[in-house]
């Protein structure tokens, strides 16, 4: 009980630090979850965000382009990005779509001075996430001792040292008889390699003789006796991804079947 009330006398007689927002802006932690922030130049359309989103409030439309590959090339199709919106009167900051972002094209900002008086106007869109950008602090820096990013490392080490041949030892004139007998080694092993050779290229020849020769009974198991593949199915120039509650219904499509003992009767 003593400890306690020393507590609640140090916090009386301490002087009260009172954070004079909005006339001084609160110097938040470079990891506050203000809003999220997008680089668009370095999205590029996997949806990943808005398919691992828990709450479905990332919105992305977008559509393929066909550019003319540079001399005379197969034409490069890629997605560009006609819209990408975050609903935050539904975000729950939880970070997942900047966690599985794989394009470093999502970030966490610790501006927090976005609200509304109208719940609708929540929803923003990419200019205005983009502009959120500009206000992402740098990382932090690494703590001592810590391992070096890889990018780093991978630039700063010296390039891997030719192998060379070490040099052959200087002889002396006493050696003389021994480096004969040694060249003599060399010459017959190098011969009696060529043979070996010339022989196993020769029994190679017979074998694909008899080969053309057998009667085309058996097929020949290349790559073109496998079976072709289907083409694939053309696709769909527009892409969107938005929440399935928004999603028009199929007027055409039968009433749905119910699964288990209730569906049957
Ligand atoms: S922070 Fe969470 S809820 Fe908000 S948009 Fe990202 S994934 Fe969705
Ligand atoms: S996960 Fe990243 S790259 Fe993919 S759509 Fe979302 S923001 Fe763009």
């Amino acid at each position: 009980m003593a400890k306690g009330l020393a507590v609640t006398m140090r916090h009386m007689l301490r002087k009260s630090e009172t954070q004079q927002y909005p006339e001084v802006h609160p110097d938040l932690p470079a990891r506050s979850r203000g809003v999220i922030a997008l680089v668009e130049e370095n999205c590029t359309v996997c949806m990943l965000c808005a398919r691992e989103c828990p709450d479905w409030c990332i919105y992305i439309d977008s559509h393929k382009e066909t550019l003319p590959a540079p001399e005379g090339g197969r034409p490069r199709a890629r997605n560009v990005l006609d819209r990408f919106a975050i609903d935050f009167s539904l975000c729950m900051y939880c970070g997942i779509c900047i966690e599985v972002c794989p394009f470093d094209a999502l970030f966490w900002s610790p501006e927090f001075e976005y609200a509304e008086y109208d719940i609708r106007d929540l929803l923003h869109e990419k200019d205005r996430l983009g502009e959120w950008a500009a206000t992402v602090p740098p990382p932090p820096a690494h703590e001592v001792g810590a391992e070096s990013p890889k990018e780093l490392s991978a630039g700063s080490r010296p390039a891997p040292a030719r192998r060379t041949a070490p040099p052959a030892p200087v002889k002396g004139p006493a050696e003389g008889a021994s480096v004969a007998q040694e060249a003599a080694q060399e010459a017959a092993q190098e011969t009696a390699r060529d043979t070996a050779q010339e022989t196993a290229r020769e029994a190679a020849r017979e074998t694909a003789g008899e080969a053309a020769r057998r009667p085309a009974a058996e097929p020949a198991k290349g790559p073109e006796s496998r079976p072709r593949r289907e083409p694939p199915r053309a696709m769909r120039d527009i892409r969107s991804i938005r929440p399935p509650g928004s999603l028009p219904r199929n007027a055409g499509s039968p009433p749905q079947k119910k699964d288990g003992p209730e569906g049957e009767r």
